[in-house]
């Protein structure tokens, strides 16, 4: 064997072993930046969200590219909790709040203004001291679509006032009963400076009686994040919601609330300030209210 040959031969296994050396030394590297990359972002707050289009989900506001990485890396996921039909009274919604701060969550509380009678009126702070938000859903809980728009807007503008009255500011946001709308339910909502806001996932706490059903039939509909969940305020549902939370951390969710997107909200959330500055009367003296279509 001439000298050249045998050179060959032995230089080529070393060549080899110097490119797999190099390359396993690359592939741990990059795993290594994809793993700190995934846990760059634990601690940071979540992005800001809005309602998407049909108000049916919900979407960031901004989404930088390493964030949106970080996320799927880390299997980071959002979702919109909501609780509709209250103040329910009889501890429930204080059983709902009390659950949802031991999970560091919050959620939009949308409710029902004839519900809101004196025994029950400081609930409505308790929800905002703890960071979730108040919503209008609607005065007495009608199907909306079949109202003549005076009727309707004491619905919608009613309730909203009625809000502002109890809690010192506006509501942003409006569900219909049922998720019942029409453009002239949309347009009310709007006209009152509310964006309306329905959902994708259904826990089906309306219907279901097990506490365990109402956990897995949420599970299953919000596997992709950006959801918005429908629970109600109900004694099932607080009985659900400790594991309802847990599981959906397990699985990496987060728990957001969205940005207002109508500007003229600024202005709405101030507007006390606004009439004391131009002595505009209270809305107890301007309310459209419902009166004649409260619940006895
Ligand atoms: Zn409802």
């Amino acid at each position: 064997m001439s000298r050249e040959v045998r050179e060959v031969l032995i230089k080529k296994p070393q060549a080899k072993s110097w490119v797999v050396a190099a390359m396993a030394w690359s592939l741990v590297v990059a795993g290594f930046g994809l793993a700190a990359l995934g846990l760059a972002g634990n601690n940071l707050p979540p992005p800001k969200f809005r309602l998407t289009a049909g108000g049916t989900a919900i979407a960031p506001v901004k989404y930088p590219f390493w964030r949106r990485l970080s996320d799927q890396i880390a299997g980071r996921k959002y979702i919109m909790l909501t609780v509709d039909d209250g103040p329910r009274g009889h501890g429930v919604d204080e059983r709902i709040l009390a659950i949802l701060a031991r999970h560091g969550a919050h959620a939009v509380f949308f409710e029902v203004c004839a519900n809101i009678t004196s025994p029950v009126q400081k609930t409505q702070h308790e929800i905002t001291d703890g960071g979730n938000i108040i919503a209008n859903h609607s005065y007495d809980h009608l199907h909306l679509t079949q109202l003549r728009p005076s009727p309707l807007q004491n619905e919608i503008e009613g309730c909203s006032s009625r809000l502002e009255a109890v809690t010192g500011r506006r509501p942003a946001f409006f569900r219909p009963p049922w998720g019942q709308t029409s453009p002239a339910v949309l347009n009310a909502a709007h006209a009152a400076g509310m964006e309306q806001v329905l959902w994708d996932t259904n826990s089906g706490d309306t219907w279901l009686k097990d506490p365990q059903k109402i956990v897995q039939l949420s599970l299953d509909q919000a596997s992709q994040g950006g959801s918005i969940l429908l629970m109600h305020s109900r004694p099932t549902t607080a009985d659900a919601l400790d594991e309802l939370l847990t599981q959906l951390q397990l699985r990496g969710f987060r728990f957001v609330l969205p940005e207002a997107n109508n500007k003229p909200i600024w202005l709405a959330q101030n507007h006390r300030t606004l009439r004391w500055h131009f002595r505009m009367p209270s809305p107890a003296q301007t309310s459209p209210a419902s009166r004649g279509l409260r619940r006895a």
